[in-house]
């Protein structure tokens, strides 16, 4: 048996027939850019976070580096994140010219609270916590720390479209929200897509405007801007796939507890934190003799992923200067391992991933 760990091709075929209708519709209208569905998305989408505006946008990293820009956030500024995760997260800090300060995780994966007021200081500026692996971080936590400071939260949501804490969803925690609509993502588009939201109407005209080339209305530059529009076809694409989100949180949820059931003995299986609703946009293990029992398993044919091998601060990029210790992260980064957890994985397949788990450790 094979066992991928994304295979993103489209097998359902009622899917495929409503995409390429969806594809269709857009050719036919011709309006390829901030045409009439990325309307209607960004309306779908602000709703379903409880928010006033939502801007769709090129990526993920996108709407984390306009957020930020829209804030005022730039040279000189600090922003306090997570030393764990995809490297965007950081990047779209650095890249505005700020400068990325990382506080290590706790052993869910998620920024441990506790370690963020040590890292403020009079250039903070903002906190960015990732819903990381789609579990939501401790946001009373980090709310209460940055009212107390006066900080901004930009939440980076992009793993955690439909996550929940206590009856918040993702999306719509701090001042602005950041998702990533690419296509491993769970809420996808089929190509690169990302999106924003927010309740602050001036927040709001100004990611527009930090989108299309910093211009109000193609007329005025106002702010040097790269292009960082969705396109329609993306956007026509996603409002077919916002639909099924609820039902592949559920099989994501059916595949991580069948995991849990049967792998927990062997392996330290992610925790769901008390008031959560994880989506599982990675099924992340803690493993002993990772890196083996992950050449074992491509042996048997199943694909997993290290997700991810090098916590940030300790990559090329971020550690000119030396590296900072961030010992949970590295223990994690050390033995963590994505399990395949696609929604529309088979019963057979789960258990097939689960016995050669449980070969390699007996
Ligand atoms: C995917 C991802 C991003 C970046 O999104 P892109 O659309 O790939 O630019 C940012 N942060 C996290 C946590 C991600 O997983």
């Amino acid at each position: 048996m094979k066992v991928r760990y994304r295979n993103l091709s489209v097998k359902d075929p009622i899917l495929k027939a409503e995409l390429m209708d969806a594809v269709s519709r857009v050719l036919d209208h011709g309006y390829l850019l901030l045409g009439p569905e990325l309307d209607e998305l960004e309306r779908a989408v602000a709703k379903a976070c409880n928010r006033k505006f939502a801007v769709g946008v090129s990526s993920g990293s996108e709407a984390l580096a306009i957020s930020m820009r829209a804030l005022g956030i730039g040279p000189g500024d600090e922003v306090i994140t997570t030393a764990f995760s995809w490297i965007a997260t950081a990047n779209s800090i650095a890249v505005i010219g700020a400068t990325p300060v990382f506080v290590d995780i706790t052993e869910n994966y998620l920024i441990d609270p506790d370690l963020i007021e040590a890292a403020i200081t009079p250039n903070t500026k903002a906190i960015l916590p990732v819903q990381y692996t789609g579990q939501i971080c401790d946001m009373d936590k980090i709310q209460s720390i940055a009212q107390k400071h006066g900080l901004f939260v930009i939440e980076d949501g992009a793993q955690a479209y439909g996550a929940t804490q206590n009856g918040k969803v993702c999306g719509s925690f701090g001042v602005a929200s950041c998702f990533s609509a690419n296509p491993m993502k769970v809420f996808n588009a089929y190509g690169e897509a990302g999106l924003i939201t927010m309740d602050d109407e001036k927040l709001y005209e100004q990611a527009k405007i930090l989108r299309y080339a910093g211009t109000v209305n193609k007329t005025d530059c106002i702010v040097p801007a790269l292009n960082g529009r969705m396109d329609t076809l993306q956007a026509a694409m996603m409002l077919v796939s916002l639909k099924r989100i609820p039902q592949k949180i559920e099989n994501r949820r059916r595949i991580a507890e069948h995991y849990r059931e049967r792998l927990s003995a062997v392996v330290s299986c992610p925790v769901e934190l008390p008031g959560n609703n994880h989506i599982y946009y990675a099924y992340s293990i803690l493993a002993e003799k990772r890196d083996e029992l992950q050449k074992f398993l491509a042996d048997k044919g199943i694909e997993t992923q290290i997700l991810h091998p090098v916590p940030m601060p300790h990559q090329t990029a971020y550690s000119k200067d030396g590296k900072i210790s961030v010992p949970v992260a590295e223990r994690v980064a050390a033995s963590i391992l994505a399990l395949p957890n696609q929604e529309d994985m088979t019963d057979e397949e789960i258990n097939y991933v689960c016995d050669c788990v449980l070969e390699f450790y007996a």
